[in-house]
């Protein structure tokens, strides 16, 4: 099979690439492409950059009213093309085709958002700061921008960056995850036919080597990455010491609290949604529930039901609710993490592990799994699963279930459920996560908002999404300005 072709300077290319990996679809294991990788995709990129930068030079000073004009358009080919795109990211990254309708209905919102930087981009403005003159700041785009996205949300991740920074008159090149290029190879072709001039927005494949090159070559400005803890902790500190903006969005171990004046019903349910929408595979997935005071003995045998019902499946089958996880290596991963909470004292409630669906027997699946009873201060209640697996985790009080959610290393999302304002005011004002959610179970921000991670969830200043994408992309510069017909005094 070919390798895959890279977008650069507005063709379909060849990658220089030696190496290859297998775009490989979870539930069959069918080979869907092959990614190029290894040395010669930093060759690869660097042409991407000349293009892209000799792009940005010409687009930098197109009035913002027509630079937002493209994405109009590309708002109705998404939306157009909405099923064919949710397909693909089914078969390459395994989610139900609900879900990836769903991924796709906030990329979409992401451009709609970006369409407002006429609005967004606008500055400030002191007249008469002294007497006859003025001073005011503009925004300017920063260059070519770079952005490396993770495997669980390829539709939906570069949106949180590609259309904020080329209305913000950037050029931009993506690196999408090498388990799953196939979506964005279809968005980029549909790019092709929104007036973009050549080299603005460029597809490069590869893994380390293509991120190396982009977090060395001088001419790349701002890079925003999401991904695993590790390798966006790698990500900051390298660009940040190569002179870049950096944004790097990382991993997570998100808490739900629930306290007994919860509607404990309507609770159960939002709670395995969000444990197990995606099979676990998101980063604003809830991972350990508390159960505070005496809610425990109450809501188990709901949740418990509410995972058990879930149906496993190929995800392209309209009746199923939950997919594989990504590659076999993350299914043996996250089977031997449910092990490990077995050896350090847990009692599996609910066993997923080696879960057959009926015709996809090679299927990366788990069946939904809760694990109770697990040491506060042992290792899985810290560790992010990436996969359909619930710890329920009961605490005495408020101020317990906190200080247990402080003293985590990550901060992304976290949840309570209460019908008491009081509590939910001092959930919201204590826990120490940068997304937080109150009766509800997925806190995901909408486009207008910034992707809020806290701790080493986050590495940087200025988050995905909205206000902070136009500012992130976007450099300012104060003009103080007096003109002489309005001197006062002689010099
Ligand atoms: P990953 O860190 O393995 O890969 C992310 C990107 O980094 C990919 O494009 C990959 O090619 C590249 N990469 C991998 N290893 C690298 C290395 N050694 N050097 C340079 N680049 C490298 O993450 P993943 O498995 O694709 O995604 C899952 C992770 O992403 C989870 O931890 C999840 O929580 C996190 N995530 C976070 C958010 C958020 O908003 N905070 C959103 C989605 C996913």
């Amino acid at each position: 099979m070919e390798k895959l072709k890279n977008y650069i300077n507005g063709r379909w290319v060849e990658s220089a690439a030696d190496q290859a990996s297998s775009v490989v679809n979870p539930a069959t294991q069918e080979v869907l492409g092959h990614v190029p990788m290894g040395i010669g995709t930093a060759k690869d990129l660097d042409e991407a950059v000349k293009s892209a930068h000799d792009a940005y030079l010409e687009w930098r000073n197109v009035p913002v009213m027509q630079r937002v004009q493209p994405l109009y358009k590309l708002k109705v080919l998404l939306e157009q093309n909405q099923e064919e795109i949710s397909r693909i990211i089914t078969l390459e990254c395994g989610k139900t085709i609900v879900e990836s309708r769903a991924e796709l209905q906030r990329a979409i919102e992401n451009v709609e958002t970006a369409c407002a930087t006429p609005t967004l981009i606008q500055s400030e403005f002191s007249e008469n700061i002294a007497r006859g003159v003025d001073e005011f700041m503009i925004r300017q785009p920063l260059g070519v921008c770079v952005c490396i996205a993770p495997f669980n949300f390829p539709g939906m991740i570069p949106f949180w960056f590609l259309p904020y920074a080329i209305a913000c008159g950037n050029s931009f090149i993506l690196k999408p995850s090498e388990k799953v290029p196939l979506t964005m190879m279809k968005v980029f072709e549909l790019m092709e036919n929104i007036g973009l001039p050549d080299g603005l927005v460029n597809l490069v494949h590869g893994g380390k080597e293509t991120v190396d090159a982009m977090l060395e070559h001088p001419k790349v400005k701002a890079v925003s990455f999401v991904g695993s803890t590790n390798i966006a902790r790698y990500i900051y500190s390298k660009g940040a010491a190569n002179g870049k903006r950096v944004q790097a969005q990382g991993g997570a171990k998100n808490p739900v609290v629930i306290m007994p004046d919860a509607d404990l019903d309507v609770t159960a349910n939002i709670i395995a949604d969000s444990v197990y929408g995606c099979a676990g595979q998101r980063c604003l997935a809830a991972s350990n529930i508390i159960t505070v005071g005496d809610t425990n003995g109450r809501i188990k045998e709901s949740v418990f039901e509410a995972a058990k019902k879930k149906v496993t499946g190929f995800g392209l089958d309209e009746s199923v609710e939950m997919g594989p996880v990504i590659s076999s290596q993350s299914k043996s991963r996250v089977e031997m993490l449910i092990d490990q909470g077995i050896a350090e004292g847990g009692n599996l409630l609910l066993d997923g592990r080696g879960y057959q669906v009926s015709g996809y027997q090679k299927g990366n699946f788990i069946a939904p799994t809760i694990l109770e009873g697990l040491p506060l201060g042992g290792e899985l209640v810290k560790t992010e699963i990436f996969g359909p697996v619930m710890s329920l985790l009961p605490m005495q009080d408020i101020e317990q279930a906190i200080s247990f959610i402080n003293a985590n290393n990550y901060g992304n999302m976290a949840c309570v459920f209460t019908s008491s304002g009081a509590s939910a005011r001092k959930f919201r004002n204590e826990a120490d996560a940068g997304n937080i959610g109150i009766n509800i179970g997925v806190a995901a921000p909408m486009a207008q908002f910034p992707f809020s991670g806290w701790n080493e969830s986050f590495f940087g200043d200025l988050h995905g999404q909205g206000r902070h994408g136009i500012e992130f992309f976007t450099q300012t510069k104060v003009v103080i300005e007096r003109w002489p017909r309005e001197w006062t005094r002689k010099f």
